[in-house]
C-alpha cells in the first residue's frame, strides 16, 4: 500500500531514491538546506517541509541520504527533540562511520522510535535506476519491515546483521573497490608503457584472474569502455572526493578494532594526494591519469 514517507537529503543520490518512491505511488514529505534540491522535488509531486522535525511528523519512514557523520547526527538531534511516532522507523542511507550509526540507533529507540541503517552502493546511475543495493542493520523485523519501501529504490537488499553492519559492509566493499581501483591503473599503465596494446591487454584481463569491476565496467584507461567515466575526462562518476571519505572511514573501524589494512591506508593516502591537487570532483578511476602523467625516466 501507500505509505507516508519522509525524506531528508535530496542531492545527487536522494534526488532519484525520493522520485522512485513517488513513483510506486508513495506520498512524499521532503527536506534539503538547498532550495533548488526542494524546488527539483516539490515539482515531481513532494511537498516540501521547512525543518527535518515536519518531515518525521506522521511518517511510517523517515529516510536520510546525507553527507557525513556530523550532518547526520545533527540532523537526527534536531528530529527527536519534538518528539517522534513509535510507528515511525528511520532509515539512514548516508555512507556513515558504523559506530555513530549506533549512537543514533540508541537515540532514536530511547524517543521510542526505530532506527536501522541502510546505506547503498550502485551510485547516481543506480540511484536513478532504482537498482541500488541495500545493506540494512538492525533486527530481523526491522529488516522485513524496510525491505518493501527500499525495493522501490534498489533491487538488492541484504540483512547483514544488527545495528552499524549495514554500514561495516558498505566501507568493507567500498575499501576493495578503491584498492582494486588503484592495482587495475598502476598495471593498465605498467602494460602500455612496456608496449601492450591497451584493449588487447585489457581484454586478457578480464578474462583471466585480474579480472574486477574496475578493469570490466569501470577501466581507467580512456577509449577502452565507452560509459566510464575515463572517456568523459573523468568526469561524473564516483568521484575521488566521496572514495577518500569512504577509506577514511574504514581506516578509522579498521583502528579502532586493531585490524591492519595496509592497502587500504595507502590507497586512502593516494586519494587524498589526488584530492590535495584538485582532482577531489573527478571519478576516482582518474588515478590512472595521474601515474600515467609520472616522468618514467
Ligand atoms: P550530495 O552532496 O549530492 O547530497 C547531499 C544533500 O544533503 C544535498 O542536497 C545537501 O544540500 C543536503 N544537506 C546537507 N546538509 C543538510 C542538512 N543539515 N539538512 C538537510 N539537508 C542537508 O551527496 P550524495 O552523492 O547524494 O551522497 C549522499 C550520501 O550517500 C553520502 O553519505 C555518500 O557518501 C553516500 N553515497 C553516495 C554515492 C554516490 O555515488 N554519490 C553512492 C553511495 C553512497
Amino acid at each position: 500500500g501507500s505509505s507516508n514517507i519522509g525524506f531528508i537529503g535530496l542531492g545527487n543520490m536522494g534526488g532519484h531514491m525520493a522520485n522512485n518512491l513517488m513513483k510506486q505511488g508513495h506520498k512524499l514529505n521532503v527536506y534539503d538546506v538547498s532550495s533548488p534540491a526542494c524546488d527539483a522535488l516539490k515539482t515531481k509531486g513532494a511537498n516540501v517541509c521547512s525543518s527535518p522535525q515536519d518531515v518525521a511528523k506522521n511518517a511510517d519512514f523517515v529516510i536520510t541520504m546525507l553527507p557525513n557523520n556530523d550532518i547526520v547526527s545533527k540532523t537526527y538531534e534536531t528530529i527527536v527533540k519534538d518528539g517522534v511516532s513509535s510507528k515511525t522507523i528511520f532509515i539512514d542511507s548516508s555512507t556513515i562511520d558504523p559506530n555513530v550509526a549506533k549512537s543514533i540507533q540508541k537515540l532514536v529507540t530511547s524517543k521510542g522510535a526505530r532506527f536501522v541503517d541502510a546505506p547503498v552502493s550502485g551510485g547516481v546511475p543506480g540511484a536513478e535506476a532504482a537498482t541500488l543495493t541495500f545493506m540494512v542493520g538492525g533486527t530481523s523485523a526491522e529488516y522485513e519491515a524496510v525491505k518493501s519501501t527500499l525495493e522501490c529504490m534498489g533491487k538488492r537488499i541484504t540483512h547483514c546483521g544488527d545495528y552499524g553492519m549495514g554500514q561495516a559492509a558498505k566501507l568493507c566493499n567500498n575499501m576493495l573497490l578503491g584498492i582494486s581501483m588503484i592495482g587495475v591503473c598502476e598495471t593498465m599503465n605498467l602494460a602500455i608503457r612496456l608496449g601492450l596494446d591497451a584493449k588487447m591487454f585489457m581484454d586478457i584481463v578480464n578474462s583471466s584472474t585480474g579480472r574486477c569491476w574496475s578493469s570490466e565496467v569501470y577501466n581507467p584507461v580512456p577509449g577502452l569502455v565507452p560509459t566510464a567515466p575515463a572517456n568523459k575526462d573523468y568526469a561524473g562518476g564516483f568521484s575521488t572526493e566521496l572514495i577518500t571519505k569512504d577509506l577514511g572511514l574504514a581506516s578509522g573501524v579498521a583502528t579502532a578494532s586493531n585490524t591492519p589494512i595496509p592497502l587500504g591506508s595507502m590507497a586512502h593516502q593516494i586519494y587524498r594526494t589526488l584530492k590535495s591537487r584538485g582532482l577531489g570532483n573527478k571519478d576516482f578511476s582518474v588515478v590512472y591519469d595521474f601515474l600515467k602523467n609520472e616522468k618514467n625516466n
